[in-house]
């Protein structure tokens, strides 16, 4: 049996994340991912699973020493969220406003997860298995377990970051709440007329959002909300007729454009009732899932990432025992509660916002417009959706 302070289920985004947090901190930890992501190479064209990476989330690659790495793959900064219904209820958020240089970065997910892996190899103190997820997992009073093929792994905790179908989640039996939005999401990459931009918007129509994320160079990553059979329909279409299709639905500001790839995701609601069992522990898309429509999701799990390393670091510099279920409740309560929070405010604008009463609509390009002209509570709004 080979022995290490913590096991951990997937070396996605969060797993990676995790893994430096607590190597960085002195913890000996041992980390099973079934695929091997592609290496990075700059001719490659862009991936089509691309996140909103906040300040906040920045500022935590930054100390696990991935930042850098991922900066220098291709990251597409942005310093204006402009959103709308109604072209005269715009709302534009300024990173000047507050003082910054920029809201986030678009970034591909590769991009950030190779980062993190390259930041993974110059750590001591972590043993990385690929190629396969684990046989067998299970815990008693003494640890938690994993088989990997031949191999044998104990550790005092077990992270599950295994993404939304964990089956670490699925070992626990801790239940889940949830549902599938009534919408579907078509992500097209596009080929931009103009340069590099530094703006991502988001109209809202009766139908569901169309956003424009940029990403660097010129090119973008367009996202259509649409009912499920209105998304399939797209996704049989030729270039062509996909191409008159976006000019039809997305704003004039898209400008000239050309598809280079597509692809269609589910949206679902997920919440672990519990964060942890034992010593099996949930975070990132393990423990919740979010509507992407603020491009949240992965930030969440970074918050959940700072917050365990954190909670573990200080029982073990003050002689508790970090493994305990009092620890572990640390993490588990505040990081439940904000989850629970930005899942709910994404739902209201989502039920807001998917609605073509006249009044309805009336009142939140009012509420929009309002928003534009509220000041310091803007900013406020600016630095929560900043992670800040
Ligand atoms: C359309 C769409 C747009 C989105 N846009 C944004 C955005 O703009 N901003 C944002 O913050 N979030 C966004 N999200 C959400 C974001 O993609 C997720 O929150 C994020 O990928 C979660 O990271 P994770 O590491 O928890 O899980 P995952 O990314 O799912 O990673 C899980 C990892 O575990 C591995 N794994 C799974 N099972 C096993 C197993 N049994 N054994 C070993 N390894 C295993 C997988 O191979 C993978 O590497 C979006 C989501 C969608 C669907």
């Amino acid at each position: 049996m080979e022995q290490y302070d913590i096991l951990i289920v997937g070396a996605g985004m969060v797993g990676a994340a995790s893994a430096c947090a607590l190597a960085q901190k002195g913890f000996s930890v041992a980390i099973v991912e079934a695929q091997t992501p592609q290496p990075f190479a700059p001719e490659q064209p862009r991936d089509l699973r691309v996140s909103a990476i906040s300040a906040a989330s920045e500022q935590l690659l930054s100390q696990l020493g991935a930042w850098s790495a991922i900066d220098a793959m291709r990251t597409a900064p942005y310093q204006t969220l402009a959103t709308w219904e109604w072209q005269r209820s715009e709302v534009r958020f300024e990173a000047s406003e507050i003082g910054c240089d920029h809201l986030g970065h678009i970034i591909e997910n590769r991009v950030v997860q190779l980062g993190l892996w390259q930041a993974m190899a110059e750590l001591d103190g972590i043993t990385l298995l690929t190629g396969q997820g684990p046989d067998r997992i299970w815990q008693d009073e003494a640890g938690a377990y994993l088989q990997v093929g031949e191999r044998r792994l104990q550790g005092r905790l077990l992270m599950g970051c295994d993404g939304a179908r964990s089956r670490v989640r699925a070992a626990t039996g801790i239940g889940l709440t949830g549902w599938q939005y009534r919408h579907h999401c078509l992500a097209v990459n596009i080929t931009t007329e103009a340069p590099q931009q530094t703006i991502t918007w988001q109209e809202f129509t009766p139908s569901g959002p169309r956003a424009f994320l940029p990403l660097a160079g010129h090119h973008g990553s367009l996202v259509w909300y649409d009912s499920p059979e209105k998304v399939a329909q797209l996704m049989r279409l030729e270039d062509g007729e996909l191409k008159r299709a976006i000019q039809q639905a997305f704003p004039e500001r898209l400008g000239a454009f050309e598809i280079d790839g597509r692809g269609s995701f589910p949206l679902t609601r997920q919440h672990a009732q519990h964060y942890f069992d034992g010593r099996l522990v949930l975070l990132g898309d393990a423990a919740h899932t979010i509507n992407p429509l603020a491009g949240q999701g992965v930030n969440l799990g970074f918050k959940d990432v700072a917050t365990l390393a954190q909670v573990l670091v200080e029982a073990k510099d003050s002689g508790q025992s970090w493994d305990s279920e009092a620890v572990l409740m640390r993490y588990q309560t505040p990081r439940r509660r904000d989850n629970l929070l930005m899942q709910s405010t994404m739902d209201l604008f989502y039920t807001l916002f998917s609605n073509d009463r006249l009044p309805l609509k009336l009142a939140r390009n009012l509420g929009l417009m309002a928003a534009q002209n509220a000041g310091p509570v803007k900013n406020q709004v600016m630095r929560y959706a900043m992670g800040l």
